[in-house]
């Protein structure tokens, strides 16, 4: 299992001195101390970075911060932990803190008409085996921190006054298959959504933040809350941290926190919207060069983004296939047959027309 790195971890290695650069590849960041480390790299010195930066570069001695709103409990709970902890940790301020910042990307959901109805949830990883979601039937422009429930990973409910929501599993499968993900979100974004209802995996090497941020693959459709649909969607986030859910919408995951699993559905519902803009402009795309895209996937696998295609051949790394208008990236596209022309036709027609000739001769 991997190591679960909490606020006061971080401030006990900065207060004896240790590098927080030397935090294990697959730790559990928690939100806090996500935050923290933002708060140390801010106060590096700064140098120059081409994208934004995920993870810490640099860490420099900082006051411990004083908003106890982002201390989260000492122990790690899970789901067996006493009632009396889980119940004051579900009502202490840190959950409270984490409630708020679903409720806020639930507005941000709403307000970009990414969400219908009650459609849309969302869940944070707060202990081993335990999750803070969104309840079921509630708008997600509405939500308030006290319609927050706690479950534990087979998705019964622990607290919370309003039921979860229906489609949880699939939440809780994905923090079950992989580790790093602390937080997920899901909503049906008409643009990404109609490329899931096509069953088209957005074609790729067209824009930088897509290609650093997102690493895309398509579920097959089963009936939404259904532990198979959970389970189709897990089997694919090991390498991508976005996915498609065929006639249905998108789900994401963030190792940092739930407002870059939102961040995550803005990024492909943006790309799928230029991707269709580009379409109707009348020419190829211009894409990247395998060089370029390079660069790109190097960044990401700085920030701790997970993407199928590191140490692919460069020839592999752009598969456009499904795309229509046929973008090539890279490959060169197959020559197109000539409509009405018959090469075999042609020849059989040459080879009479010369044996005439030649009879024609003697
Ligand atoms: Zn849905």
């Amino acid at each position: 299992m991997s190591r679960v790195i909490s606020l006061r971890d971080l401030q006990e290695m900065v207060r004896t001195g240790q590098d927080v650069k030397n935090l294990p590849a697959d730790a559990i960041i928690t939100p806090s101390a996500r935050d923290y480390l933002h708060e140390l790299e801010s106060n590096a010195p700064r140098t120059p970075a081409p994208v934004p930066t995920g993870a810490p570069k640099a860490a420099a001695p900082a006051a411990a911060p004083s908003n106890d709103k982002l201390t989260p409990p000492t122990k790690v709970l899970n789901s067996k932990s006493p009632k009396a902890e889980l119940e004051a940790f579900f009502n202490s301020p840190y959950a409270h803190n984490l409630k708020e910042q679903i409720c806020e990307m639930g507005r941000r959901l709403w307000q970009r008409a990414y969400v219908d109805g009650n459609g849309g949830n969302m869940a944070i990883r707060v202990g081993e085996d335990i999750a803070i979601c969104t309840p079921t039937l509630v708008s997600k422009g509405s939500l308030k921190p006290e319609d927050m429930c706690l479950v534990d990973f087979q998705g019964n409910q622990l607290f919370g006054t309003k039921k979860r929501t229906s489609e949880i599993l699939m939440h809780l499968q994905i923090m079950q298959k992989q580790p790093k993900a602390i937080a997920t979100c899901h909503c049906h974004p008409p643009y990404s959504t109609g490329f899931a209802v096509a069953g088209i995996v957005p074609p790729t090497c067209m824009i930088p933040e897509y290609e650093v941020f997102a690493s895309v693959a398509i579920a097959p459709y089963r009936t939404p809350g259904t532990p198979e649909m959970g389970q189709l969607v897990a089997e694919l986030v090991d390498k991508h941290n976005t996915i498609l859910m065929a006639n249905h919408g998108v789900v994401t995951w963030s190792h940092n926190g739930i407002e870059e699993a939102y961040w995550r559905m803005e990024i492909i519902e943006a790309y799928c919207r230029t991707l269709l803009v580009t379409a109707q402009l009348g020419k190829i795309p211009n894409t990247f060069t395998p060089t370029q895209l390079n660069d790109l996937l190097k960044i990401k696998q700085s920030l701790g983004y997970v993407d199928p295609r590191y140490g692919m051949k460069e020839c592999e790394l752009c598969d456009n296939a499904e795309w229509r208008p046929g973008v090539a990236c890279a490959v060169e596209p197959k020559a197109e047959a000539v409509v009405g022309y018959d090469a075999d036709a042609e020849a059989a027609v040459k080879a009479i027309t010369e044996q005439i000739l030649a009879k024609l001769k003697t």
